[in-house]
């Protein structure tokens, strides 16, 4: 495979000149955080009153973690670190998790953050000959001006379709000719469904790629929308906290996030000891955002599950790789005691060519228990009125999903399209437990 460098000098880097460059830029980090009261406060406490106290990486240790709640508590303007006149733009978090919390970029930051997304866009071999339709809302979220920028920066043809619409969106595919799109995979899954269903045929677009991201999925989605729409599909991972994306994202080896390390510095840590995990062993996510001005933030605790993977990429380039997020440390249910990921169950359902594009979890109390019940919508080869094969799909569904998570889950078939679908990020989890017990 040839691939394609967006600059080659950085992505290519030998480590410990990656490494130099962290550090430089980790000390500018940390004097742009101290020109606030809280990483003064913070950062005082720990001994660090001068960027000059960082004297080498793993002096980040000292650096004490930041937390959503902490962001929250400086809400509006606590973790700005210029005059109010620098800013050019700010971003919110989607608030899937509460309130939502605010990022602010002078100029130079929002350069730098288009560069990042543009180098991930890039490195799936796309160029000025492609057509990009960014299928994701515009507005507080990152997720659109982010990768608009990125895409113009690349030279290509941005089409802003923004999210919905599903009609118009293969509509305008075949009208401009769309080679590539930005989407959630749920949101993409949906358009396949739809542009079944309305009789469009893949001969009448010329879909190649898509990033999707914005939310967690297996990798059986992921083949599964390549199946569908014949086209590559890259994961995209990012958050408003370190800009929104372009943090990390797969190469054409489709193996594994790099995390943009000149931009970044990635942790993996223990969430309940908070001490450095094992080498290659899953944990959360801590990132310091190294590129931008307007609103430093240090150490800052993903909740994001993932690892490192500790060998080479194919594609030579030097930044870490990053396994597929598997969910947040807050996704995790708690059913009759039994610890579960919502990432299970999609893997479980997904990988199954009988189910459909969407599917709903559902949580309840009954009696005393909890009660898991497992919506599933059934694929187009299913007829809703073929008792045999349904019956026999509900007991294939229920059995390896209890041999995957040890709860026997009531399973329900739906017919394809029925289950309700997010514009945003897809609302996966329902649990109707009364909160107080
Ligand atoms: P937001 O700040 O609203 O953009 O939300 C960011 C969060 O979305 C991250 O912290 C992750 O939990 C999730 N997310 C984003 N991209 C991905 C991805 N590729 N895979 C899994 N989760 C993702
Ligand atoms: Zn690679």
């Amino acid at each position: 495979m040839n691939y394609q460098y967006w600059n080659s000098e950085l992505e290519t880097m030998p480590r410990p000149a990656l490494e130099a460059l962290q550090l430089n830029r980790l000390k500018e980090a940390v004097g742009w955080a101290l020109r606030t009261s809280f990483y003064r406060e913070r950062l005082g406490k720990a001994g660090i009153g001068s960027p000059d106290d960082i004297k080498s990486l793993a002096d980040l240790r000292r650096i004490p973690y930041t937390t959503k709640q902490d962001l929250r508590d400086g809400f509006p303007y606590g973790f700005l670190s210029i005059p109010r006149e620098e800013v050019v733009r700010l971003h919110a978090s989607s608030g899937t998790t509460g309130v939502p919390t605010t990022i602010y970029f002078n100029r130079d930051d929002i350069k730098r953050w288009t560069d990042n997304v543009a180098r991930c866009i890039y490195g799936t071999g796309c160029n000025s000959a492609d057509v990009f339709q960014n299928m994701i809302n515009y507005g507080l979220f990152t997720g659109g001006l982010g990768f608009h920028a990125g895409g113009e920066e690349v030279g290509m043809l941005v089409i802003p379709s923004g999210a919905g619409n599903t009609t118009r969106q293969f509509r305008l595919m075949q009208d401009f000719g769309t080679t590539v799109v930005h989407a959630t995979p749920s949101f993409l899954l949906h358009v396949e469904a739809r542009m079944r269903e309305e009789g469009v045929s893949r001969e009448s677009i010329k879909l190649r790629k898509a990033f999707a991201g914005a939310e967690p999925y297996s990798e059986d989605t992921r083949r599964r929308i390549e199946a569908l729409l014949h086209i590559d599909v890259y994961n995209s991972y990012g958050l408003s906290e370190m800009n929104g994306p372009g943090v990390a994202f797969e190469c054409q080896a489709k193996n594994g996030l790099h995390l943009w390390e000149d931009r970044y510095i990635g942790e993996i840590i223990d969430p309940d000891t908070l001490e450095p995990a094992p080498e290659g062993e899953t944990g959360e996510l801590v990132l310091t955002c190294l590129c931008r001005e307007a609103t430093p933030i240090l150490r800052y605790r993903t909740r994001d599950l993932s690892s490192f993977y500790t060998g080479v990429c194919p594609c030579g380039r030097t930044h870490r790789r990053l396994r597929r997020i598997t969910g947040r440390t807050d996704d995790m249910l708690i059913i009759n005691g039994v610890n579960v990921f919502p990432s299970q169950i999609e893997e479980v359902v997904m990988s199954m060519k009988e189910v459909g594009n969407n599917y709903l979890i559902v949580v309840e109390k009954e009696g005393v228990l909890d009660r898991l019940t497992v919506k599933v919508e059934v694929g187009p080869d299913i007829f809703m009125d073929d008792t045999r094969p349904l019956n026999a799909l509900r007991d294939k569904i229920r059995s390896t999903i209890q041999a995957s998570i040890t709860i026997n889950p009531r399973v329900e078939l739906h017919e394809g399209g029925s289950l309700p679908v997010s514009e945003g990020k897809a609302k996966r989890v329902i649990d109707n437990r009364p909160k107080d017990i």
